[in-house]
């Protein structure tokens, strides 16, 4: 998507070789016009796929999954990273290792709003490892819903995410595709015609 790769090169930073801050439209600041365009851009490429939810992880996700589910007609869904207090029945639960972050934690998804009938579409803001994609597909399995597939605004190609997601037959659609990453360096894959 050349307006999204276009914003990455005038705002994005490369912290390093591995790591994108883009701060400024995406996880702190967000463009509420470019995620409309990104969320009809999800929109055109799953319109015909039988899309029930979208779902999308805590916290940056939310609002390109939100724009996606408007342009869809279907409801958007939060898998949440701490447990509602009020809510803690029948739930779906796994735990995701961040490499990025070091860090795990444990994704939750209410039984109430996810089912066997439903055909999943997730949506997430980057895909490096693969793991929180991996984790989201795993909770959505647990509730027997099935898989449309993984919307991602910026892939990091260089990393194994979207090969581990293609092994398991997920259709990956990235809006922008990083094939390298260093000081004032951002390099794309050429979006395909
Ligand atoms: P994965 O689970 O695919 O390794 O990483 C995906 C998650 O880690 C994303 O949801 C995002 O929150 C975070 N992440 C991974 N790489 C980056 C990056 O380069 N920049 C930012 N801002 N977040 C990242």
């Amino acid at each position: 998507m050349k307006i999204l790769e276009e914003k990455i090169l005038s705002e994005g930073i490369a912290v390093n070789e591995d790591i994108l801050k883009v701060d400024s439209f995406v996880n702190h600041q967000v463009d509420p016009v470019l995620m409309h365009q990104i969320g009809e851009a999800f929109a055109a490429h799953y319109k015909d796929c039988g899309v029930t939810k979208v779902v999308t992880i805590e916290s940056s996700g939310i609002a390109p999954a939100l724009m996606t589910a408007l342009a869809l007609n279907v409801p958007m869904i939060i898998l949440k990273k701490q447990p509602s207090k009020v809510l803690n029945d029948n739930l779906y639960q796994t735990v995701i290792t961040s490499f990025t972050k070091g860090t795990s934690y444990e994704l939750t998804l209410s039984q109430q709003f996810i089912n066997e009938n439903d055909h999943v579409l997730i949506v997430d803001d980057f895909l490096a490892n693969g793991e929180a994609a991996t984790g989201a597909i795993r909770l959505l399995r647990k509730a027997h819903a099935t898989i449309a597939g993984v919307g991602i605004l910026i892939e990091k190609s260089f990393q194994p995410g979207r090969g581990k997601l293609m092994e398991q037959g997920i259709d990956v659609y990235s809006l922008a595709r990083i094939s390298k990453l260093g000081k004032d360096l951002i390099e794309f894959i050429p979006e395909e015609e």
